[in-house]
C-alpha cells in the first residue's frame, strides 16, 4: 500500500441507503407470490435510551423497505422464562422471518442462553452458535450485521484484503471475533487486540486495514496509524464536550487520523448505517429462503 494521503471517506451512509432500495424492489417482486411481507421482530427489555433509539432507527429501516415489524417492549423487571416464551412464540410465528433481541439486557437477564433460543433460520443478528459456527467453517449462513456491514463497505471501495496486515481492535463474539473471521475469510493476514494486549501501538501501526470496535472514545490516534492504511471505525460512543452539548465520537480519532488514512470511515454515517442495511438483508435472505421452500412443497 503507497503513502499517499488523499483522504477517501468510506460512506456507509449513501451505500446503506442503495442496498435498502435495491431490498425495497426485491421484496415488491417477491411479496405477491408469498401474499405476505417479510418480518422481523425486534425484542426489547427496559428502557435503556441509546438501545431505544437503534430499535426505533431499525423498525424505521424496516417500515421504508416493506419489511413489517412485530417489535415486543417489554418492562425491565421481565424474567428470563417470559422472555424464552416470547422467543419460542417468534419462532413458530409464520410472517416472522428475523427475531432480534436488542441488547444489552438488564442485569438479571441471561443474554447468552436467550440468543440459542432463537430458531437459527431466523437469526436476523447472526450470534446464535449454529451460525457462528458457520462462519468458523466458511459455510453460508446468517453473518453478524456489524462485521458483516464493515465487510460490505470495503468490497464496494474495492479495497483488497487478499494477503494483508489486518488488526481488529476488540474481542466481542458481537464484533471483534466474527470480523477477524471474516477478514481471514477474505485471505487477509489477521491479528486481534485487546484491552491485554501489550504496546497496542506497535500492533495498529502495522496495520494495512485497521479496524476499531473498542468502545473508547477516540483511543485510536494518529501516531498509532501506519500512513495510507485503510481505517474502519465501528465505535460509538456518547461524549459530552466543555460546553456540555453531547455528540457521537468514534473510537478513531477522526481529526488527526484522516490526514493519514487512505480510507476511513465517518461517526455517525460509517458503519452504523451499515449494520441496519445488514439487518434488512438477513431479514429478507430468510424470508426468500421460505418463499423457495414452499414453492418446492407439494401443492395441496
Ligand atoms: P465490547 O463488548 O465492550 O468489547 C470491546 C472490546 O474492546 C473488548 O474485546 C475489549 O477487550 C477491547 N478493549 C477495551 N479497551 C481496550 C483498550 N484500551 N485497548 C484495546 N482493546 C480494548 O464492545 P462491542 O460490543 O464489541 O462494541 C465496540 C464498539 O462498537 C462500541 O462503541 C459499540 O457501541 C460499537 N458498536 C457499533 C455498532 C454499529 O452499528 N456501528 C454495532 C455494535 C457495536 P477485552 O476483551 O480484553 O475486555
Amino acid at each position: 500500500m503507497d503513502t499517499k494521503t488523499d483522504i477517501q471517506l468510506l460512506d456507509g451512509k449513501a451505500l446503506g441507503e442503495r442496498i435498502q432500495t435495491e431490498l425495497k424492489e426485491r421484496i415488491q417482486v417477491l411479496q405477491p407470490q408469498v401474499g405476505r411481507p417479510p418480518g422481523l421482530a425486534v425484542v426489547m427489555v427496559g428502557d435503556n435510551p441509546a438501545s431505544a433509539a437503534y430499535v426505533r432507527n431499525k423498525e424505521r429501516a424496516c417500515g421504508k423497505v416493506g419489511i413489517a415489524s412485530f417489535g415486543q417492549h417489554f418492562p425491565t423487571d421481565t424474567t428470563q422464562s417470559e422472555l424464552e416464551q416470547v422467543i419460542q412464540a417468534l419462532n413458530h410465528d409464520e410472517r416472522v422471518d428475523g427475531i432480534l433481541v436488542q441488547l444489552p439486557l438488564p442485569n438479571h437477564l441471561d443474554a447468552v442462553s436467550l440468543l440459542h433460543q432463537i430458531e437459527p433460520d431466523k437469526d436476523a443478528d447472526g450470534l446464535h452458535p449454529v451460525n457462528l459456527g458457520k462462519l468458523v467453517r466458511g459455510e453460508a449462513g446468517l453473518r453478524s450485521c456489524t462485521p458483516a456491514g464493515v465487510m460490505r463497505l470495503l468490497q464496494e471501495y474495492q479495497i483488497s484484503l487478499l494477503g494483508k496486515q489486518a488488526v481488529v481492535v476488540g474481542r466481542s463474539i458481537l464484533v471483534g471475533k466474527p470480523q477477524a473471521l471474516m477478514l481471514l475469510e477474505a485471505d487477509a493476514t489477521v491479528t486481534i487486540a485487546h484491552s491485554r494486549s501489550h504496546n497496542l501501538q506497535a500492533i495498529t501501526k502495522n496495520a494495512d486495514i485497521l479496524i476499531a470496535a473498542v468502545g473508547r472514545p477516540e483511543i485510536i490516534t494518529a501516531d498509532m496509524v501506519k500512513p495510507g492504511a485503510v481505517v474502519v471505525d465501528v465505535g460509538i460512543n456518547r461524549v459530552t464536550d466543555g460546553e456540555g452539548k453531547s455528540r457521537l465520537v468514534g473510537d478513531v480519532d477522526f481529526n488527526s487520523v484522516k490526514a493519514l488514512a487512505q480510507f476511513i470511515t465517518p461517526v455517525p454515517g460509517g458503519i452504523g448505517p451499515m449494520t441496519v442495511a445488514m439487518l434488512l438483508q438477513n431479514t429478507v435472505s430468510s424470508y426468500t429462503k421460505t418463499v423457495s421452500r414452499s414453492a418446492k412443497s407439494p401443492v395441496k
